[in-house]
């Protein structure tokens, strides 16, 4: 392509979206394509979206816009071309709406990215694709950690949720193609992968011969020996004992359970779609505790779900006493058109589902902080992932893991030059000081 085959990305959402992105730019870098940083250096912006929520749908709608506006100033006009979940959701519907954008490839044909590219680019030819092991790449970008897509879709269908629309039915990658996914990243030095789906719980149910997610981490760990792997997005069915025994059995495989309850009223749970009650998750959370002992655990909550009583919410907040979640995550509910709760009676003012959500979150952040304080004293194993200037020195960056990548801070450890870790290492600390969710330690 030369000069005339410049991609930028622009990637909105979740880190299932990052992975897409990574994935395309892979393909697209193979085919000859080169990929840039600024999208004023491009000949195409891919902005790969989200539409979860309709306040991510909004904030798409203003980086495209703010695209379209500064590509005006520019002498090349950039193409722009809208993928992910806003194409899948809304269709045709947002190609009418939009048409200052060149085109649109939804989440489920982002595999022929290449092939659309070549039709916006107008027959532009590809440079020489790179020989060699960085042709034919899956994966572009690789840290010290990388995120791993192991399933797509959901089936849950819960009520208040767009995701079954947008990213259709549940569907398992194999365990041959996340294995092979797997070694090209630790080939290029990731030492953690963390598997990512909507429904990590339930992966292999729907592949022949049928298999689990405990068999898979467990081959995985096995197979990958001096590798991290942490499993996020657990919903509550998916917690097996065989799991669980696995996660205890196995020091490469995190310690860490990501499971979103969202609530713990059996009636709102069961407006939701979901099932389940404070007594079967604390139940569940002291399962998990007596058979991994010292396992992190975060979820994520919603407040003001439509039905939503002050009597519910108060016990809302008692269960976050009780189950003590070392992290979490809280929502407002969002009213989602095309979803079984939008319809629902008893939708509760913004006002009142903000102030709760804040409530609950303070809560759970009283809990979080109070357990996190108590890891002063442990020794931890350490992955080293960047450093940072300070005023007293050099410290580095590191996670222990108790901490998932991008959500749960880290652990901050100063050093001598003498003894300077590198990034991709694992090192031993010894846990010094907490603040907030972030911690201090030093080199053992
Ligand atoms: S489990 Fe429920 S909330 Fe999660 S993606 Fe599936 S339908 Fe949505």
């Amino acid at each position: 392509v030369g000069d005339a085959g410049n991609i930028a990305f622009v990637t909105l959402g979740c880190t299932k979206n990052e992975v897409d992105s990574d994935k395309m730019a892979a393909l697209l870098e193979d085919a000859g394509y080169r990929i840039v940083d600024d999208p004023e250096d491009a000949h195409l912006v891919i902005v790969n979206t989200c539409s979860f929520l309709m306040s991510a749908v909004d904030e798409g709608l203003e980086v495209i816009f703010d695209l379209v506006n500064s590509r005006a100033e520019l002498p090349e006009k950039a193409k722009i071309l809208v993928a992910g979940c806003m194409p899948a959701r809304y269709g045709d519907a947002l190609s009418d709406e939009l048409t200052e954008v060149e085109g649109f490839l939804p989440a489920s044909e982002e595999d022929r990215v290449v092939e659309k590219v070549g039709e916006l680019l107008g027959g532009k030819a590809p440079q020489e694709a790179p020989a060699g092991p960085a042709g034919n790449a899956t994966r572009r970008s690789v840290g010290p950690s990388a995120y791993v897509k192991i399933s797509d879709g959901c089936d849950r269908f819960c009520s208040y949720c767009t995701i079954p629309y947008i990213r259709g039915r549940y569907h398992s990658f194999s365990y041959d193609e996340i294995c092979a996914e797997v070694d090209e990243l630790v080939v290029s030095g990731a030492r953690e992968i963390v598997l990512i789906g909507q429904d990590t719980g339930i992966w292999g149910q729907d592949l022949e011969p049928k298999s689990s997610t405990a068999q898979l981490v467990s081959g995985l760990a096995e197979r990958f020996p001096t590798t991290w792997f942490r499993l996020m997005y657990l919903q509550p069915a998916g917690i097996t004992d065989e799991l669980l025994d696995v996660i205890a059995a196995n020091d490469n495989i995190c310690s860490y359970l990501d499971m979103p309850l969202q609530h713990c009223d059996p009636d709102i749970l069961e407006r939701m779609n979901r099932g389940g009650s404070a007594d079967s998750y604390l139940e569940l959370l002291e399962r998990v505790r007596t058979r991994v002992p010292g396992i992190m655990t975060r979820t994520t909550l919603m407040a003001g779900f439509p039905g939503e009583t002050e009597a519910q919410f108060s016990e809302l907040l008692d269960f976050v006493d009780e189950a003590r979640f070392d992290y979490a995550v809280v929502f407002p509910y969002s009213q989602e058109e095309g979803t079984a709760a939008a319809g629902f009676s008893g939708q509760i003012d913004e006002d009142v589902k903000l102030a709760r959500a804040q409530q609950l979150l303070d809560a759970c952040e009283a809990v979080g902080q109070s357990q996190i304080a108590e890891l002063v004293g442990n020794e931890v194993t350490c992955l080293v992932e960047g450093f940072e200037q300070t005023d007293v020195g050099t410290e580095a960056l590191c996670r222990w893991q108790g901490q998932a990548p991008e959500v749960d801070g880290q652990v901050h450890v100063p050093f001598q030059v003498d003894n300077a870790p590198s990034i991709g290492d694992i090192v031993l600390v010894r846990i010094t000081d907490t603040f907030y969710y972030e911690l201090e330690g030093e080199l053992i």
